[in-house]
This record gives structure tokens, C-alpha cells and sequence, in this order.
């Protein structure tokens, strides 16, 4: 007996074969998925749920971003970037950033995520234990880290402090199904070697994820030059902390020694293209760094800077513009930068063996898309077709560990006009001092 049958789907397993099944189903028992395959129809299961040959995917993974700051969407758009963070997000965050902003703030993203087939997510702010408390009303995963800089933060006044409060928050969290802490040095530029190495041995004695933004703008790789005589990759590894555990995002100035440098070590990327281009950080050589076997996945990063939270608008983003930057229509194909939104996402957050694929034996976190629509019809490829016609607002039905938090495009967790009246709420709060 099932708990839960999907049947009639497209299966796109985004397994290391690219194994899919036409006529296919899914089956999940304790959150588990149990069985996959092609052809039956007949389940004994509590709930079946008969797609109409709808798309199937793994629920997608957002490897970067700062899920509260949907509440300052759109807030100083155009500026450069100086003039935005100085004059609008800092003075902002400053003023109101609060265990409340950050979880009405976190409730907004995860409407969105979910609505847009977002299953798990990484964050780095503060007060991440408001949005771990968003996270598991949500039903959703999250790798949650708090930013850790070397002057005051909302969340502690030194870096040791931050460094200790991470420590208490690992323990809080370590054995959550929803919740999975990691430690959150912020950059290169705003932590000392010596808070570096520190957060490190966290890392290291606590098993988790190492989440840093690396090599973001050419005004940090300056900086880094100019203070330590290396640029960003080569100075995180000669004070030894480049290794599998760190998931870099941005990556957007490696040299060609450091992306030698960057396979070798088997760091992985959280490649934030839409952020990088509003921002005007430049273009990360993401072919490069495919082709010496880094592990790329894809963030949406802040709402503040993208500006929305949808994977799949970012995943067909970095597909086009890597093929015209480089002037060559066969770099990341669709079924690459897929596999960057599930697979390699899993990779890159540590957690192939649970999520990433539909597999037997993983979290039955699943993603249907709504291809019964004008805009998504011939279809030839699903690949391409939810690369490069589709929305995030094409998915329809949304589970996660076997628990539907979506269905017919009505996310259930999360209550829509509660998030909107806050956000306006917030909106006026923030114009009028
Ligand atoms: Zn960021």
C-alpha cells in the first residue's frame, strides 16, 4: 500500500543516465520515494493522482540566495551598486532587520520557491532561526547558514560570536528533517583569514556545508590583491580553506589557475547569472569551469538583486547567455543547466544521496509542470521545452518528503493573502521611516 501514486506523467528522472519514462509513475511510501517506472496503472495507494501526461521533474534546488530580502524587492533598483548598498539595503537592513522582518520576510520567499517548483533552498542572512521556523511551516528543505563578517551584524558583534551562535545552531538543527545548518563566513573581503580558518573547523568538525560568496565583483578581487598579494580563490587556498564542503557563489572572476584550482579541490558553484547581470558583476566562465569538471549549480541570490525567485527563468537565463557571450549554441544544453537546477544542486549542497533525482530511495521531493498549455505545446523535448518556454509559474503541483505543498497551482502550506498583506504592510513600514 502507497501512501501517495503519481501516474500518466513524463518522467524526467535527471539521473546520471537521463533516464525518463513517457507513460511513467512514481510511487512514495513514508516520504520515500519506493518505485519508478514505465506503464502501470493499477495502485493500491491511499491518494493516486493522474497527471494527463504532465511533465515530471525532482523538486529544484536554489543553491543561493537571502530569502528575507523578497520584502525589499525591487528597493533601489538601477543604482550603481555602492551607491544601492549604501544609500538603500544597508541603511534598511540596519533600521529594520528583526527576528519579525525576517520571517515575514522568509514566509513571502517561500510562497514563491514553492510556487515556483523551489523544493529546497541555501540561505545566508540573519536570524536563521526565524527561517528555519518559515522553512518547516512551509514543508520545505533548507541549508541555513548565519553571515558571518568581521564588524557587527544583526546577529552577533564579532565574528567569534557569529562563529558560536552557528555552533549552537548546528546543534539545535542537526538531526531535522527540514532543516539542514551550515556555517555562512560572508566573502573573503568582509572576514579575516583568521575567522576564515575558524569557520573551517566548524565545518569540518560538524560535517556541514561551507557557504561563502567568492570572487563576485572585479572591485573584491582588487581588494583581496591589494591586502593579502592573491586573488579570492588562491587566497582561500593558501590559508586552507578551499575544499569539497565549500559551495562558492558568484564565481564570477576566477583566473584560468584558479578554475584548475577550483576542480581540484572539487569546490562547488552556486552560479547567480540574473543577479550578476542587474548587479553588473560581469559573467562567470561557466563553461570553463564545466569543462574542467566543477560541479556548477544554479541561485537565484536576493530578490533585491534578481528579482525574482524562480529557477527556471534563471536556469534559461544562464543558457542563453553563456551561448551568445561565447558565441557558440552548443554550451549548457538544456539538459545541462536541468541537471544544475536538480542534480547538480544536490551535489553541490552535499546531499546527492536524498535529493537532486527521482530514484528509488530518495526524498520524494517532486515537481509536476503543466504542459497542457498553448505556450508549452508541440512538445518535442521536455528538456528544452521547460528551459526555454516555460515559467515557474508553469509548475502545478509541488511534493516534498511524499507531502503535496501544492497542488492545481494552490500552494497549500503557505497562506497567499496572509504573505500579501505583510509585504504591504512592510512596504509602507520601510517608505515611511
Ligand atoms: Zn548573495
Amino acid at each position: 500500500m502507497f501512501d501517495l501514486v503519481l501516474k500518466n506523467g513524463y518522467i524526467l528522472t535527471m539521473d546520471e543516465n537521463f533516464t525518463e519514462y513517457k507513460n511513467g509513475y512514481v510511487a512514495i511510501k513514508d516520504g520515500k520515494i519506493v518505485e519508478v517506472g514505465e506503464g502501470k496503472s493499477e495502485f493500491e495507494a491511499k491518494e493516486v493522482i493522474d497527471l494527463n501526461s504532465n511533465v515530471v521533474i525532482p523538486g529544484l534546488i536554489n543553491t543561493h540566495t537571502h530569502a528575507a530580502m523578497t520584502l525589499l524587492r525591487g528597493y533601489g533598483s538601477d543604482n550603481p551598486l555602492k551607491v544601492w548598498l549604501e544609500q538603500y539595503i544597508w541603511p534598511v537592513e540596519g533600521k529594520y532587520v528583526s527576528y519579525e522582518f525576517v520571517k515575514d520576510g522568509t514566509d513571502l520567499a517561500c510562497y514563491e520557491m514553492i510556487r515556483n517548483g523551489i523544493t529546497c533552498f541555501v540561505d545566508m542572512y540573519f536570524y536563521e532561526d526565524a527561517v528555519a521556523q518559515s522553512v518547516k511551516e512551509a514543508g520545505m528543505k533548507a541549508v541555513l547558514t548565519t553571515g558571518i563578517l568581521d564588524f557587527p551584524t544583526p546577529a552577533a558583534k564579532t565574528p567569534e560570536e557569529g562563529i558560536q551562535k552557528t555552533k549552537d545552531f548546528i546543534l539545535t538543527y542537526r538531526q531535522d528533517k527540514n532543516i539542514f545548518p551550515a556555517i555562512g563566513p560572508h566573502a573573503p573581503y568582509t572576514c579575516s583569514p583568521n575567522t576564515l580558518v575558524k569557520a573551517m573547523e566548524v565545518a569540518i568538525e560538524y560535517n556541514v556545508l561551507y557557504h561563502i560568496h567568492v570572487s563576485e565583483t572585479q572591485h573584491e578581487v582588487q581588494e583581496i590583491k591589494n591586502r593579502y598579494g592573491n586573488t579570492p580563490v588562491k587566497h582561500l587556498d593558501s590559508i586552507g580553506v578551499l575544499n569539497e564542503r565549500v559551495l562558492a557563489a558568484h564565481m564570477v572572476h576566477p583566473t584560468e589557475e584558479e578554475i584548475e584550482l577550483l576542480s581540484e579541490k572539487n569546490v562547488k558553484i552556486a552560479h547567480c547569472p540574473e543577479s550578476n547581470l542587474k548587479l553588473a558583476s560581469g559573467i562567470a566562465p561557466i563553461p570553463k569551469m564545466l569543462e574542467k569538471g566543477v560541479v556548477v549549480s544554479l541561485g537565484t541570490d536576493g530578490t533585491a538583486s534578481n528579482d525574482d525567485l524562480d529557477l527556471i527563468g534563471e536556469a534559461s537565463t544562464a543558457a542563453k547567455l553563456h551561448k551568445g557571450y561565447n558565441l557558440n549554441p552548443t554550451v549548457l544544453p538544456a539538459r545541462q543547466v536541468l541537471a544544475m537546477i536538480t542534480r547538480q544542486g544536490a551535489k553541490a549542497v552535499m546531499m546527492e544521496d536524498k535529493i537532486g533525482s527521482i530514484e528509488v530511495g530518495k526524498d520524494a521531493d517532486i515537481v509536476v509542470i503543466d504542459v497542457n498549455q498553448p505556450h508549452l505545446q508541440p512538445l518535442f523535448d521536455p528538456y528544452t521545452q521547460i528551459v526555454y518556454s516555460a515559467k515557474g509559474l508553469d509548475v502545478d503541483t509541488v511534493i516534498i518528503n511524499g507531502k503535496v505543498v501544492m497542488k492545481n497551482k494552490v500552494v497549500q502550506t503557505v497562506e497567499k493573502d496572509k504573505v500579501l498583506y505583510i509585504a504591504k504592510k512592510w512596504r509602507e513600514k520601510i517608505l515611511n521611516g
